[in-house]
């Protein structure tokens, strides 16, 4: 009991009120599930066995992809000044439900983040690919990308995450899950069955957080119920 009442304090409540300005009793448990407490030598970002990510990285991963002469890419537009000149058998919409159907059954909520870009002139700048902060500073986390790729360079290059609160218009980063929030995506799935054709992924589509690996599987399953 004193050691879960220690990383409660410790991880969690104190994390919870910098990350989501809420106290833990507002969310649901999901958000909690992510943190996994692990008593545990592995200094691995993940405690899956096998981790990784694409060797050129995610960008080039998704250009390959599009490498087809059956995809036609329009970039930099949104959807609503395209949707009247598409033509198609299905739509698999990757954005906001609400905003899909103009918020017509209110705005589901998020949590925003602003992040600080800094180089420094060292090969290092921490010991580990990300650091948290529960308790001091006003930033969350300290990521430095580079030991993802195992780059060698002199420099590094690392970013500062501080929460943000979400407004219309800001990138959305996580999801806020709780009762309100649960009941809003509910009445937009409804008004989403009745349209024919049209699926709504990924974790705007679904209000849900998902990790690379979990939303990649996601739209696998989608396509094998399709085909
Ligand atoms: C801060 C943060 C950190 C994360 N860290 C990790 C991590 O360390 N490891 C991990 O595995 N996962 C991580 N994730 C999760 C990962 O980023 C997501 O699982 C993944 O990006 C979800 O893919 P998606 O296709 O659902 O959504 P997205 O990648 O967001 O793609 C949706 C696409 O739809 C487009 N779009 C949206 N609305 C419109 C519109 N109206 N018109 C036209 N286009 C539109 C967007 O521009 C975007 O390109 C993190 C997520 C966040 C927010």
């Amino acid at each position: 009991a004193f050691l879960s009442q220690f990383i409660y304090e410790k991880i969690f409540l104190h994390y919870t009120l910098k990350q989501w300005q809420c106290s833990p009793e507002e969310l649901d448990s999901s958000v909690f599930e992510r943190v996994p407490v692990v008593l545990s030598k592995d200094n691995r970002y993940f405690s899956d066995t096998f981790q990784g990510i694409p060797i050129q990285g995610y960008t080039q991963m998704c250009e390959n992809m599009c490498k087809s002469e059956l995809i036609t890419l329009e970039l930099d537009c949104d959807y609503k000044d395209v949707a009247h000149s598409l033509e198609c058998e299905r739509i698999f919409f990757s954005g906001a439900i609400d905003e899909f159907f103009d918020y017509e059954l209110g705005e589901l909520p998020y949590r925003s983040l602003y992040f600080e870009f800094m180089r420094f002139e060292r090969e290092y700048f921490q010991s580990n690919s990300v650091i948290n902060y529960p308790n001091n500073y006003d930033y969350t986390r300290i990521g430095e990308y580079k030991y993802f790729l195992d780059s060698k360079t002199p420099h590094s290059i690392v970013s500062f995450e501080y929460p943000k609160s979400w407004s219309r218009g800001d990138e959305r980063y996580y999801p806020v899950p709780n009762a309100a929030s649960a009941a809003i995506y509910e009445a937009y799935m409804q008004r989403a069955k009745a349209l024919k054709n049209v699926y709504f992924i990924g974790r705007l589509g679904e209000y849900k957080y998902y990790d690379m690996d979990k939303v990649v599987a996601r739209a696998l399953e989608l396509f094998e119920s399709l085909s």
